[in-house]
């Protein structure tokens, strides 16, 4: 499968790693829309939160379980936004399921 963020777990493409464990990979955004801007994906490929199941949530439970600790280690104490686009109109560019952090400023209250 030719998947960019499966070539970043892999180590076949540089990124600046935030956060590594068994299940998750978080590594700075290449081009930031905010201060602090991070991606989080699950190491096993799914291709985005329309593909979220019963089968492989446990994962999307597991790097909500560990957004906080990656948000204090970015300093982001006032607080962030996740998100996580999905298909054409949500305009999601890698097909490879990931959480946006946002923050290090006071961000827009528009989302859309
Ligand atoms: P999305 O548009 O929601 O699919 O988000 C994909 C994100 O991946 C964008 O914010 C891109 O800037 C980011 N991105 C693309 N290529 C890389 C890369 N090589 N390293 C880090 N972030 C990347």
């Amino acid at each position: 499968m030719n998947c960019l963020f499966c070539a970043i777990i892999n180590g076949d493409i540089p990124s600046t790693k935030v956060y590594e464990d068994e299940k998750c990979y978080a590594f700075l955004d290449i081009a930031p829309q905010a201060p602090v801007h991070c991606l989080v994906v699950p190491k096993e490929h799914i291709a985005s939160a329309n593909e979220i199941s019963e089968d492989n949530s446990s994962v999307v439970a597991h790097i909500f379980t560990v957004i906080p600790k990656i948000a204090e280690s970015l300093g982001l104490s006032g607080g962030y936004r996740i998100v996580s686009n999905v298909g054409d109109d949500g305009c999601q560019s890698v097909k490879h399921l990931h959480f946006h952090i946002l923050g290090g400023e006071k961000l827009s209250d528009k989302m859309a």
